[in-house]
This record gives structure tokens, sequence and C-alpha cells, in this order.
């Protein structure tokens, strides 16, 4: 049995060239075409195909808003968004919305093709310029990455001056000099992007290293 595909494009050229890429595999069938959201929607409901590949610049409404309202209808096909945009935001907020895959337009045809095998089988599939892309963002804003960037010290010491202690204090329990709690606390709150005790304190409690 061949996998139903619809696509929904507003760029012709674009259209073309994924539905060539297709056409090499012979259990695809592309068996519908459009260019916008509205018609997406129509297509999706009287087609009712196992894949919809969609790209999230549309001229009504966006590819992201489309998957949800997709969704909301009950529409059953596991859908692959195709992409030029590989910012954590749009990836996260795609996903979110229920698609199963995201393609950069970047990519070849085959991984096209790799990313709706991936989907037939209920995986999940995101090219790996973007995955690249999305680690990096994550690496630059996320607290986890940040947190795990602490080294051990840095984390006792974090620990001590959430708990309110000054930096005497932390230098006699940890039997280090006063300048080298100060030191540790100018690299972490270089390396948290954070700039006040008050921060400090709050990060720590957000991220278990002092109880709540
Ligand atoms: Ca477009």
């Amino acid at each position: 049995m061949s996998t139903r595909i619809l696509l929904v494009e507003d760029h012709r050229l674009v259209r073309e060239a994924v539905r060539d890429a297709l056409r090499k595999e012979p259990d695809f069938a592309v068996i519908g075409e459009v260019g916008s959201s509205h018609e997406a929607l129509q297509s999706a409901q009287s087609l009712t195909p196992d894949v919809i590949i969609l790209d999230i610049g549309l001229p009504d409404f966006s590819g992201i808003e489309l998957t949800r309202r997709l969704r909301q209808s009950g529409c059953a096909a596991r859908i692959v968004a195709l992409s030029a945009y590989a910012e954590k935001h749009f990836v996260t907020e795609m996903l979110r919305a229920g698609a199963a895959a995201y393609v950069s337009k970047n990519a070849a045809g085959t991984e096209l093709v790799q990313a709706i095998r991936a989907v037939e089988r209920g995986q999940h599939y995101v090219s790996p310029d973007v995955t690249g892309n999305l680690v990096s963002q994550l690496r630059d804003q996320g607290s986890d990455g940040q947190n795990r960037k602490l080294g051990r010290r840095e984390r006792e010491v974090l620990r001590l001056i959430a708990q309110g202690q000054r930096s005497p204090d932390i230098a006699a329990q940890l039997r280090i000099s006063i300048g080298t709690v100060e030191a540790h606390r100018r690299n972490i709150m270089r390396k948290l992007d954070l700039h006040s005790v008050a921060e400090l304190t709050t990060y720590a409690l957000r991220e278990g290293i002092v109880p709540l």
C-alpha cells in the first residue's frame, strides 16, 4: 500500500522540487497539492492523506496555526514541516502544535524521504542542521545546560551564597581564601548571566541546588 501525501506549499518551484524528490519512491503517492492553509484544511478532510508536508510560511495563516487546526479537526495525518527557518521558536512551536517532523528547506530530497519514513513508523524527525542550531541556542539560553557548566566547587559556593552566607564564612567553611570565594562568585555570575545575590538565590532554588 502506498503512502498518500498532501503537499502544502505556496511556492510552485519548491512544490515541484518536493514532488520530484518523492516521485523516486515507488510507494509514495502525492495525492494533492495546495498553496494555502484554507485549501489545506479542506483537502485534508476530503482526501484523508497519511502524511501532510507543509510549509511554515503560507499566504493566509502560518503552517504552525494550520497544524494546530488540523489537529483540532481530528485529522490523523502525520505532519512533516518543511521550513526555511531553523530558529528554536519555530521548531518548538511546530512540534508543540503537533508536527512529527521538521525538515529544513536546505535538506536534500533524500532527507525528506527519510523524514516521511520515520513519521510513518511513529517516530519523529528533525533535520541535523536544525538540531545543531537548536542545541547551540539551548546552550546559550537554557538554565539546565548552564547549571551543568558550573564546576563542583562553584556549585558549593553557589549553595552557600543562596543560603545567605557571606564570603568570609564561605571561605572559612571551604578552607579557601576570601579572594577565591569572590573569584568563584564572579565566575558563577558570568556563567549564569546573573547579576545579584537575589538572582543567584532564585536560580539555586529553582535548580534544586538548595532545597526549597
Ligand atoms: Ca512559503
